[in-house]
């Protein structure tokens, strides 16, 4: 690889977003390099059969059926996936179960593993040749008339010193370099709350369904996983975290078997404990001269919602749908031509910020009259099946 490389797009982060992003512009035809700081790709890793990714996603029908276009799927082992046939919600008095087939479809979702994800990911990349400088320190950023340019610090495996492009795409996660060097600035929403993250294998069948249950500033999700297993995410305030924490194993199960009403028998945990701070982020622009942001970089939201992932993917597929109506000559880090991708994406992020800051505000209002009103809606809905048709439509969206 040459010392100083000149593109059309640089993407910078090689995380799941960044490398959607890579792919989408590649199928293109556009020129692209993708910046990992990391030391390899990492498209041989080996999946174990018998242990399971503590790191999961639920991913919508749309961002399944997009990964399928850009050529991703066909690297998913479908026997580790997981449909989402129903999601059964929990508040205080009462609750609300949303089937696939009251919308008419074959599924709400999927439960996938991040490593599974990132390693087909991988490997469309290195089906599609994408170039890739791993091991990269970003040093500095340089505007000149037509192009930015990104130095990279020289180090053991990376030759590449200078690469210059028409845009720079920062999908480069939650702290974003890119950005900082942007200078654009971050509203931050603490919530206090920690994801406490397990598997466990369960007594019980989950029967495909998602179980979630809502209490005053905590949120416990059993996500359903193959073989009888589920993934949990039970996002609590930092002192519960430390609690739960310091637990074995065995009361850790007790703890999740009492506030899952032992719906699901027994349960027995396997592999790690992890955990996450849950914060909501925004960035106040997610352009600015030659530079977008996507994933992460430009939105962190509360997993609560589990849209995550899908919001940053949605992020690529609305640049892409906006790069392809590019004409041969048109500049691709043209102003007029970001703004668009600005305002289109700025209207999902603000809709879903609403939606799981208004989701954690009314499971957690002490006050009489917002609670009763709370108990009501989820009986509307549970009384009217056009209500949940609607409701189920847009969530897969
Ligand atoms: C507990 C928890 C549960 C979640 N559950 C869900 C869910 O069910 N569904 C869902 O949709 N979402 C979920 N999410 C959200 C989801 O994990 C994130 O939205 C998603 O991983 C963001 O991907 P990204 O590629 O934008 O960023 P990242 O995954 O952070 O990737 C950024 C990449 O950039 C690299 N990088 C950083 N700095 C540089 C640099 N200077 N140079 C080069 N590379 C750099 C990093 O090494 C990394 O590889 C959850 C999040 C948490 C915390």
């Amino acid at each position: 690889m040459a010392n100083k490389i000149n593109t059309d797009v640089i993407v910078v982060g090689a995380g799941l977003v960044g490398l959607a992003a890579a792919i989408t512009l590649v199928l293109q035809h556009k020129n692209v390099v993708l910046v990992s700081d990391k030391p390899e790709q990492q498209a041989t890793t080996i999946l174990n059969q018998d242990t399971w990714d503590e790191r999961v996603y639920a991913l919508t029908p749309a961002t399944e059926a997009w990964l399928k276009t850009i050529g991703v799927w066909d690297f998913i082992d479908e026997n580790r996936v997981n449909s989402i046939d129903s999601m059964h919600i929990w508040g205080a008095e009462t609750d609300l179960l949303l089937s696939a087939s009251d919308a008419n479809i074959a599924k709400l979702g999927l439960i996938i593993e991040n490593q599974q994800l990132m390693v087909a990911l991988w490997q469309q990349v290195k089906k599609l040749g994408v170039t890739v400088v791993t091991d990269a320190r970003c040093a500095k950023l340089e505007y000149s008339a037509n192009e930015v340019i990104l130095h990279i610090e020289p180090a053991a495996q990376t030759k590449v010193s200078q690469i210059s492009a028409k845009l720079i795409i920062a999908a480069d996660g939650l702290h974003s370099w890119v950005r900082q060097q942007a200078g654009i600035l971050v509203d931050v929403k603490k919530y206090n709350q920690v994801a406490v993250v397990a598997n466990f294998l369960t007594e019980k069948p989950h029967q495909n369904e998602a179980k979630q249950w809502f209490g005053a500033h905590d949120v416990l999700a059993l996500l359903p996983l193959p073989n009888q297993h589920v993934s949990m995410v039970w996002s609590v305030s930092t002192e519960k975290a430390a609690q739960l924490l310091a637990l074995t194993r065995e009361q850790l199960c007790g703890h999740v078997q009492t506030q899952s009403q032992s719906l699901l028998g027994e349960l027995k945990q396997v592999g790690q404990i992890r955990n996450a701070v849950l914060n909501q982020q925004t960035a106040l622009n997610l352009i600015v001269e030659r530079i977008v942001l996507v994933g992460d970089a430009a939105h962190q939201i509360h997993p609560m919602a589990g849209q995550g992932v899908n919001l940053g993917f949605r992020d690529v597929m609305k640049l892409a749908q906006l790069t392809t109506k590019l004409h041969a000559m048109q500049d691709i880090g043209e102003h007029t031509f970001l703004r668009q991708y600005e305002r289109a994406r700025k209207a999902d992020m603000m809709s879903m910020n609403s939606l799981t800051s208004g989701l954690d505000y009314l499971f957690a209002t002490e006050q009489p009259v917002l609670k009763k009103l709370t108990n009501w809606g989820l009986q509307q809905i549970t009384r009217q099946p056009s209500l949940k048709k609607r409701l189920i439509q847009q969530a897969v969206y």
